[in-house]
């Protein structure tokens, strides 16, 4: 379950290890894709260049399963989250209740970053914390 980086795939884990979230951009035609790899999915331009994203993001799908896997306590919910850069990825949403009422389509989110091994910290999402509290 734990995954293993690849040579395309190192420095978008190294970025999360230190709480960043890293996607490449196309140099020739500024597409941003996920995940990682060596060339534009677009334009096959071998020049990208990494860049720290946002974090921020909406939710575009997601399932929730309610059986035990490792790691998980069902129920869960397996999101696909599309980021404000353009690209989706498959994460899952925290610190917040995994039943349809709570997880709602578009709703904004925000990555957080679950420490799973020395190596590995995953990228995941929670609502996005909008109310900035002031006080008087
Ligand atoms: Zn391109």
């Amino acid at each position: 379950m734990v995954p293993v980086p690849t040579p395309e795939t190192k420095p978008f884990w190294q970025g999360t290890r230190e709480g960043l979230l890293r996607l490449q951009r196309c140099d020739a035609c500024a597409h941003v894709y996920f995940p990682p790899r060596p060339f534009c999915p677009r334009c096959a331009g071998r020049a990208v260049t990494w860049f720290t994203a946002s974090g921020r993001g909406s939710l575009y799908s997601y399932v929730i399963h309610h059986r035990p896997a490792p790691g998980f306590e069902p129920p869960y919910s397996i999101a696909v989250v599309e980021l404000e850069e353009g690209p989706r990825l498959m994460t899952n949403i925290v610190e917040c209740p995994q039943t349809p009422e709570a997880l709602q389509l578009d709703m904004p989110v925000e990555v957080v970053f679950r420490t799973l091994t020395d190596e590995i910290a995953l990228p995941l999402f929670r609502p996005a914390q909008t109310a900035v509290e002031v006080n008087p």
